[in-house]
This record gives structure tokens, sequence and C-alpha cells, in this order.
């Protein structure tokens, strides 16, 4: 049995500590070192098993731990699951200490070959020879054999009758603050880099884990890091079955093994937040989090070209709302270039030619005033285009270190896709907004559609029964004899007279009304928030503007117009169509009486409640 992780928790490391049923600690802690070794003992009395006798340096407190527990001389078997000096540079020490003859060095054959240039009179017992198990006093230990993950011969011990694995480097971690025992799940922040950066691949983790998955693990004893207890074994083996490893890839030349961690955590990170969020503004905000943790970023701003040819701007101080600008930084006129532009202007454009040109393929500009900002170019899948940009600004002038030119070069997928897909949006919004736009505007005149006009006022009216909108009268407009200015002048004459009154018309309404084009060369102005007076007051305007405007027709004189209309206040309740009708009635009599003027109709006398 193990022992209590209470125990555990506050043995005191100055002595061996007792882990499981026979089971030893007896390493030393190493003040500021992040690789503690631990070396274990498996008391078998004159059958004893040391494992990982471990460093040079700290060997005199192993054994003074080793004394506590049985003398050297007890000591048959020195288990080295790889040839590391962490590992195997006490062996010539002991060579020199023990004096029976019986005593041995377990190892892999592959370990040995290695092994044996110490030229020591410590024999080998090979576990590739004797069926990957070693019988003791009281129980058996396996070995369980993990190839490259770490070397070629590596292997684990298992003590089937305690349930602790001896697991050498594997679920090792790098800590700060040296602890025997991992407490809790946090542990994995210590465990993640040791094995991002030491082992080659996740094949070969992944098939040493589904080795000692095999056994039942009641407690791992790591060469390094912390001892990790059973409620934690579960958990350790699944986070490491979905680790990226093989970091040393990335960043080579570093060697800050925490900075190649946190760039690593970034790339998952930038990866994680293309899989989980959609929107543009949500990937903007992580994406410059992430960067943040690495690079003194102060914002990014991003910068794509719209197929119509502008330039959609996605701001950080907008919150990435886009927003189609006139004026957009100098560096984005590569938008819409290629990659072969971008680089030629680097080299002979003045304007540019100050820019740090980078063999990543982004620049490094300085600015005029103060700071720094990146540009780097995004281009489109398989092509030289450059499609946006994303613009990274700092306070001042960062160093690029290669690890730097990674990160962002790693940025530059998830971006082109993030930018490609708001594009995408972003046209269809615009293809929206126009057909929209058709849809409730004239092309001719740009007053409103009759389509719009019965889709607002019956939200207006409907609130208006309700007293929750203000009143609303007519004012019919139509053009006098009109047909005679197409049959004189033509009928492009005629639609100059028509837009030009279009014109005068929005003039003279207030924002809140609603002109429409209602027919031909007739016009309707819903007015709002207004008693009759008010609608009679724009009519008199209306008529008079129209009058004394001298209509350009192009090439001809100006042309004399003018128009006669019928205004009419909505009665309670009534429908749009019966309020309408009623100013044509006036309009109607205007004609009658003589045109260019304005009548008013008779206030509506129906109660219309009930038939609406
Ligand atoms: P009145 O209203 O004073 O009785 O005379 P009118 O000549 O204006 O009479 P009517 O309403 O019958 O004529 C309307 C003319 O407007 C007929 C049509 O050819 C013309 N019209 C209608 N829509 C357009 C248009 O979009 N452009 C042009 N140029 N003419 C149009
Ligand atoms: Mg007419
Ligand atoms: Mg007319």
């Amino acid at each position: 049995m193990p022992t209590s992780l209470e125990i555990l928790s506050h043995a005191d490391t100055h002595h061996a500590i007792e882990i499981a049923d026979r089971v030893w600690w007896v390493g030393h802690v190493i003040p500021d070192d992040t690789f503690q070794c631990h070396v274990y003992l498996l008391e078998q009395g004159d059958q004893s098993v040391l494992f990982d006798p471990g460093s040079r340096l700290t060997f005199a407190h192993t054994l003074r731990k080793i004394e506590e527990v049985v003398s050297l001389s007890a000591i048959r078997y020195y288990v080295c699951h790889h040839q590391d000096p962490d590992i195997t540079a006490a062996l010539p020490l002991i060579d020199e200490l023990i004096a029976r003859s019986d005593a041995a060095i377990v190892t892999h054959w592959r370990a040995q070959a290695l092994l044996k240039h110490y030229g020591l009179k410590l024999p080998f017992w090979l576990i590739d020879e004797h069926d990957w198990r070693l019988e003791l006093e009281d129980r058996t230990l396996e070995f369980i054999f993990t190839p490259y993950a770490h070397f070629p011969g590596a292997f684990c011990s298992f003590d089937r009758s305690t349930g602790v694995l001896f697991s050498s480097d594997l679920f090792g971690g790098f800590t700060a603050q040296p602890q025997l025992v991992a407490l809790d799940e946090s542990h994995f922040d210590a465990v993640r880099p040791f094995h991002e950066h030491y082992m080659p691949s996740s094949d070969i983790l992944d098939y040493a884990l589904s080795q000692i998955e095999r056994h039942p693990v009641a407690m791992i004893a790591a060469q390094h890091g912390s001892i990790i207890p059973q409620h934690l074994v579960g958990f350790m083996i699944d986070k490491l079955r979905h680790l990226d490893c093989g970091l040393y890839l990335l960043g080579q030349g570093d060697t800050d093994i925490k900075r190649l961690s946190l760039l690593n955590r970034t790339l998952r990170d930038i990866t994680e937040t293309m899989l989980l969020y959609r929107d543009f503004r949500d990937i903007a905000t992580r994406l410059l989090e992430v960067v943040q943790r690495n690079l003194p970023v102060t914002h990014i701003d991003y910068y794509a070209a719209l197929p119509d040819g502008q330039v959609l701007s996605l701001k950080a101080n907008a919150r990435f709302v886009g927003i189609v600008e006139p004026v957009v930084p100098d560096v984005c006129k590569f938008v819409g270039q290629t990659l072969s532009d971008w680089q030629r202007a680097h080299t002979e454009d003045p304007a540019t030619a100050d820019h740090e040109l980078r063999p990543e393929g982004f620049c490094l500009q300085p600015e005029k005033q103060h700071g720094a900002s990146i540009a780097v170019p995004l281009t489109a899948t398989n092509s030289e285009q450059i499609d946006a940009m994303a613009i990274l600004a700092f306070d001042s002038r960062p160093l690029i270190t290669s690890s730097i030119a990674q990160l962002i070069v790693q940025m530059i997928e998830p971006l082109k896709i993030a930018l490609e897909r708001e594009v995408i949006y972003r046209s269809i919004d615009l293809e929206r907004e126009r057909a929209y736009q058709r849809s409730i505007r004239d092309p001719l005149t740009k007053l409103f559609t009759r389509v719009y006009m019965q889709d607002v006022m019956k939200r207006h009216l409907a609130l208006q029964e309700r007293d929750m909108a203000p009143p609303v009268a007519a004012v019919l407009l139509d053009l006098d004899h009109f047909k005679q200015i197409n049959d004189s002048y033509g009928h492009s004459a005629g639609d100059r007279v028509l837009e030009q009154v279009a014109e005068l018309i929005q003039q003279q309404c207030r924002s809140v009304d609603v002109p429409v084009r209602f027919g031909g060369e007739e016009f309707l102005i819903l007015v709002i928030g207004q008693q009759i007076k008010g609608a009679i007051e724009l009519a008199t305007r209306l008529r008079a503007e129209i009058a004394q405007h001298p209509f350009d027709i192009s090439g001809e004189r100006p042309l004399e117009v003018t128009a006669s209309l019928g205004v009419a206040q909505r009665g309670a309740d009534e429908p749009l169509e019966s309020l309408i009708h009623r100013a044509d009635m006036a309009l109607y009599e205007a004609k009658r009486a003589g045109r260019n003027r304005y009548e008013v109709a008779e206030p509506s006398q129906s109660e219309y409640a009930s038939s609406a």
C-alpha cells in the first residue's frame, strides 16, 4: 500500500521517506534546480534494489538516507532506467564502495552498451535476458518497455505488490518549488513542459502510456518533479495523451524552456481560439490576449480587401466592428498587391526602405513619433495576392527573436481563415443592405417606395392607435401638365424634373417625415407628429418652392413647373388607404380649381375602430 497523501505531504525530506510498503524515497532536494532527481530504494533485506542511483553531486546525501533504512551492502540491484548522468553518474562511486560480488546493474542491453564505458567492476543484469522480471524476497518487479521515450532502451519498473511505478523520466516535471508529492491537478502545469520538451513525439509517448496503463498503478515514483499519488494517476495519463510533444522543433536555438513552453501554449491557444470562436470580434480579442503573453503588443488592427476593392478595417479600439474607411495606414496600400510587390517595395521604395523586412515575410516599421509596428501581409491560400494585413502595434521597438518570429508566422494561417470568413460575411451584409435599399428607395428620386411606406406606416399607425405614436397627416402632390413636359422635352427631361422635385421635397421635410414616390409624377409625404396646420404649412412651402424653382433640364433654358397638392389629417383609427384617398380627393379639388394650389380635405367623419 502506498503511504497516505496526508503523511507524505508533511514528510521531512531531510530523511528517507517510506512512500509505500518497503519502498523509500532517498533523494535529495537541490535548491534552485528545476530538475529534482529522486532516488528510490526498495528494501528487500540483502536483496534490496536502488532505482536510478542518481547524480554524483547528491550521492553523499542519498547514501546517508539509504543507510537510515539498510546498509549499502544490502543493496544487490542497481536499476538504471536509462543511462543519463543524473541517473548513473554515481555508479563509479558505488563501484568503489561495494564489496559484494553478486551486486549488479539492472538495465536494458541498449543502456548497457553505453554504461560499459564507465569501466565498472559491477556486472550487468539485463532485463531483456530475464523475461522482463526480477524476483525478489516478497515481490516481483516487472519491467515495462517504453522505448524512445527519452532513449531507445528506456523502461520503467512496476512493483505490483504496492502498485508503485518507478517511471524514470515519464511523468517527470519541472518544479520551481520542490515538492515531494503532487497534491492536485495543477501539478500537470509542471509535467506538461517537461514532456513537451523532452518527449520526441506524441506517438512514442502514447505507446509508453498504453504499456503503463495495462498495470494497476497506485502511485508514480517519477525521477523528476513530484511523486504522483493514486487519485492523479488517471488524470495525468489522460492529459499526457493529448499533449503536443516535440517542442524542441520549435524555437530552435532557444534554450529557455519556460519561454518555449509558453510559446507552445500560445500556439495551442491560437488553434483552440480558432476552433472555439466563429465571430471575428471574439477571435481578434482572444488572439490579442494570447499574443500579449509573449509580446508587449498594445493592439492589433486588421485591414482586409472587400470584393468591390474597398478596404474593410477591423480595429481594436472599435471592438473590431468592421468599417470601410476612406483613409487607411500607408502600409495597407499593399492590400490587393502581391507579395513580390511587397518585397520589392521594401528594397526599392524609399517610403518603406527603413522597414526591417523579415525572412518570414513580415516587416517591422519604426513609427515617426514613437513606438513601432509589425505589418503582417496575409495572402489567400495558394495565392501571391495580399488579401489582408495585420498590424501589431508596440510602444517601443520590439526585439524579434526567432521564437517571436515563429509565433507571428503561426498566427498567419488562423488569421487568414478568420479574415476570409469575415470578408464573406461582410460582403453578404453589404449585398443585403444594397438589396434592402433597392427595395425601400425609388432608384430615380431616391425617395421611399410604396412598399416601404406600407411597412413603416403599418407599425406607426398601430402604435398611434395605442396613443404611443404622434399624429399623422398626408400631403399628396401631383405635377401639373407633366405629360406636356415629356412630350415637349423628352422623357429624360421629365426624369430630371422628377429628381429635382424630389430634392425639393427632401429639403422641406423633416427627418421623421416619410416622403414617398407614390406614382409616376405623384408624391406623398406622410407628415409625422403634426396637426393639420403643420401639414398645410408644408404644402404651402412646397407649392411655392416648386413654382419658383428653375428646373434645369441640361441644355435647354430652365423650366417652370407647378404642382397641385391635397392635404388630409388622419382621423381616429383611420386606415392609411382612407387617409390617402381623402388627400387624393383634395388634390383633385386643387386640380379642378385651376392647379398650382393646395386643398385641404374635410376631417374624417367615420369611426374606423371596428373596421380596422
Ligand atoms: P395633370 O396631372 O395636371 O392633370 O396633368 P398630367 O399631364 O400631369 O397628367 P397625368 O397624371 O395623366 O400624366 C402623368 C404623366 O407622367 C404620364 C407619364 O408619361 C408621365 N410619367 C409617369 N412616370 C414617369 C417617369 O418616371 N418619368 C417621366 N419622364 N415621365 C413619367
Ligand atoms: Mg398624375
Ligand atoms: Mg399630373
